[in-house]
C-alpha cells in the first residue's frame, strides 16, 4: 500500500482514522540520517563517539527506555542512533493512528514481553 502525501497533520491524522495502520507499516517513513553508517563517528570532529543508554519522555506518561545514543568525547556533540531514531518514529506514528493511551498500553506490553 503506498501512503499518500499529507498537506497536513489533520489530514494525515483523519486518514488514520479511516485507514488499517498495519497495511501501511512498510512506508512508514524512516529516520533521516546524516552520516549513516558511521554513526559511531562524530560528524564534527570525526572522533569516536561513546553509546549511551538514555530515557526519553516525548510525552507525559510516555517513557522510552533503552534509547541508545552517541556522545562525542571531545566536542560533546551527542546523536540518537538510528535505531532509537526510527522507533521514536515509529511510535509517533502509531500515537496518531492509537492515542497515546492505546499506546501506552502496547509499549507495556512490549516491555513485558522482553523481560
Ligand atoms: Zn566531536
Amino acid at each position: 500500500m503506498k501512503l499518500p502525501k499529507f498537506r497536513s497533520e489533520e489530514e494525515e491524522a483523519t486518514f488514520w482514522e479511516t485507514h488499517d495502520f498495519s497495511k501501511y507499516l512498510d512506508e512508514l517513513p524512516e529516520a533521516q540520517l546524516d552520516w549513516e553508517p558511521d554513526e559511531d563517528t562524530c560528524p564534527h570532529c570525526g572522533a569516536a563517539m561513546q553509546a549511551e543508554r538514555i530515557e526519553i519522555e516525548p510525552l507525559e506518561g510516555l517513557c522510552l527506555r533503552d534509547l541508545q545514543q552517541y556522545r562525542c568525547p571531545v566536542c560533546g556533540t551527542v546523536q540518537l542512533a538510528s535505531e532509537s531514531l526510527a522507533r521514536i518514529n515509529r511510535i509517533d506514528g502509531l500515537i496518531k493512528r492509537f492515542g497515546l493511551a492505546g499506546l501506552l498500553l502496547r509499549e507495556e506490553a512490549a516491555s513485558a514481553s522482553k523481560r
